[in-house]
């Protein structure tokens, strides 16, 4: 039986981390990997799929026993948004259903945050993030009535990574670290993932 799309995917991305892949590597034959993933969308378990009326979801699909990378199902209700934000590690971004507008951030010289001109995503588009370059961006869904779901894969397991909100206006910073609302992982045997 041949192997499922998630399951691909995370042997993909595990044999090119294994050789140490630099982070232009990852960002051309691992983002490769991710739009192969995101091409037809007809594999992402429902139950990583839920929005919630209020907050976006973020469900882990995959976290690597190394701690090397994971990957996230992220599910954004009508109108929502995430804060000003960074990652600290490199992460790609690859829509799903719906779509998103990417903003990124850059500070001034008065230690405030500017917005740089959006990016629309939408499906089979993968957009990067990366704490040499390009870190610091906000995040929403684009439409007002439906659902937008990407997936997003980071350079670590976001569960242990310290990162930071940041107040745009004053240049404030709030350290946080992610959280996942689910507690199982999908069955990456599964022939239907
Ligand atoms: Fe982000």
């Amino acid at each position: 039986m041949a192997d499922g799309k998630l399951l691909t995917f995370v042997k993909g991305l595990t044999v090119l981390l294994e050789q140490h892949a630099s982070e232009e590597v990852i960002f051309t034959q691992g983002k490769k990997l991710l739009e192969n993933l995101i091409s037809v969308d007809d594999w992402l378990p429902n139950e990583f799929a839920q929005p919630h009326p209020q907050y976006y979801q973020q469900y882990l699909l995959y976290a690597d026993p190394f701690d090397r990378f994971s990957i996230l199902s992220f599910v954004w209700g009508p109108g929502q948004k995430t804060p000003v934000h960074n990652h600290t590690v490199w992460g790609m971004i690859g829509q799903l259903r719906g779509q998103e507008k990417g903003t990124l951030y850059y500070q001034q010289a008065d230690g405030s945050y500017k917005p740089g001109s959006p990016t629309i995503c939408s499906p089979g588009h993968v957009d990067t993030v990366s704490p040499n370059t390009h870190d610091i961006h906000e995040v929403a869904n684009n439409h007002q009535d439906q659902t937008s779901i990407s997936i997003h894969v980071y350079g670590g397991n976001m569960v242990k990574v310290e990162r930071a909100v940041f107040d745009p206006i004053t240049g404030s910073e709030k350290v946080f670290i992610s959280g996942y609302a689910n507690r199982l992982v999908p069955n990456l045997w599964s022939q239907s993932q």
